[in-house]
């Protein structure tokens, strides 16, 4: 999408002074960037993050394993997976393969888009308790796919993959594979309103920030604008990909050097700048209504809601909220508020970690979902057009005359 709105790959380490608009990606993270015409050094950042990563079932380096005629595939479990919603789905995979031939080592980006594997569910007359009981699954041994039979043999998935991938000499060294529902995603509902699919957390909000980058880098203000994707908020972003690395300072520091600028309109810069942390919120649910707070229970198709946790588990404040809600106010954006039961853990996002990274004063809104982590989730189809609005809106407000 970027490179067809005419953003430019930015390597890491060389390309100076920067593009206009262009983009870094290392490893699942991406920062993409569109600056003013006139750029100052000190222009104000407006930044909108999100995450790439899902929960889901994750290739191991050693994966052939099987028993009784099965052949399985060994898989780790990344983040917090629904694991009940993983049971029996057609399972895909894709990912990275790191080849080593003649020419050196390279990477090679893999999908194998149709059904490979599958989780089997126990059967219920082997399990007669499961539906009053309810269903534990061993994480270890009980959700270990199935993806062919006869003999499990050492080495055989690395030939397999390396043949899906066309690599006919060369060694397949090493890997990073997830499995995927191959189900396309579906609009559904008589009236059509809704949308079910993988991984809408947070692809959802990685699709609308870079949508709304690229509205909005055509009608630029006086303010850089910045979209932050980055890798591992499942796991707890801290790594070279994640919101509590380095990447996104990086970058910003370079458009400010790229600019002329030095460590002061850097810092006086960050003084002035807003970001906005797009994950998706739980909807309310109608057959498990009393799990939200009565007054904060968002709906789905009545756009993006604000999510405020005043133990700063979201880094939304009082002068934050009002500022993002007058801007999805401008572009004629509906809004909605999340609060979590008191009674109740909340979750968290990057939200809070790229405010304590940067000092950046930060927001923390999204699309209202349910099924947050399932193998296949559910929204409304208007949210996702009402958050690119929204943050175009945001990032397109001029810089902050006044200081906070
Ligand atoms: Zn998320």
């Amino acid at each position: 999408m970027l490179v067809d709105a005419g953003f430019h790959a930015v390597d890491g380490s060389s390309e100076f002074p920067l593009p206009r608009c262009g983009y870094v990606v290392r490893g699942g993270a991406l920062i993409a960037f569109a600056q003013p015409d006139s750029s100052e050094p000190a222009n104000a950042f407006r930044i909108v993050g999100a995450h790439t990563d899902s929960p889901g079932l994750r290739v191991k380096p050693q994966p052939d394993t099987g028993s009784f005629g099965w052949r399985q595939l060994g898989v780790e479990i990344y983040g917090g997976v629904l694991l009940n919603s993983w049971l029996d789905r057609d399972l895909g995979l894709a990912g990275n393969l790191v080849v080593d031939d003649r020419n050196g080592t390279r990477l090679v980006r893999v999908n194998v888009d149709r059904p490979i594997c599958r989780v089997p569910q126990l059967a219920i007359h082997l399990d007669r308790a499961v539906n009053e009981t309810g269903l534990i699954l061993d994480k270890q041994t009980q959700m270990t796919p199935v993806w062919g039979t006869g003999q499990a043999l050492d080495g055989a998935f690395g030939q397999w993959i390396a043949q899906e991938a066309g690599i006919e000499r060369g060694l397949v060294r090493s890997w990073d594979l997830c499995l995927y529902d191959v189900t396309p995603a579906a609009v559904l509902g008589a009236d059509r309103t809704l949308l079910a699919s993988g991984r809408l957390d947070n692809l959802l909000s990685c699709w609308a920030a870079i949508s709304a980058l690229i509205e909005a880098s055509s009608t630029p203000g006086n303010a850089t604008q910045v979209v932050a994707l980055f890798d591992h908020e499942e796991v707890g972003s801290a790594s070279t990909t994640g919101a509590a690395g380095p990447i996104l300072e990086h970058v910003l520091e370079r458009l400010v050097l790229s600019r002329g600028g030095g460590r002061i309109e850097l810092l006086n810069a960050l003084q002035r700048s807003l970001c906005v942390s797009a994950d998706n919120a739980h909807a309310v649910h109608p057959n498990y209504s009393e799990r939200h707070e009565p007054g904060h229970r968002p709906l789905v198709n009545h756009g993006p809601a604000v999510k405020v946790n005043v133990n700063q588990r979201y880094a939304t404040d009082a002068s934050g909220a009002a500022e993002v809600q007058r801007n999805l106010d401008a572009a004629g954006v509906p809004w909605q508020t999340f609060v979590s039961r008191n009674s109740m853990p909340c979750g968290s996002t990057i939200g809070p970690i790229t405010a304590t990274r940067l000092g950046i004063d930060t927001v923390d809104i999204g699309v209202a979902q349910l099924s947050m982590h399932s193998a296949r989730e559910l929204c409304g189809t208007a949210d996702p057009l009402y958050l690119v609005a929204g943050l175009c809106a945001v990032l397109t407000q001029r810089d902050r005359d006044a200081p906070r």
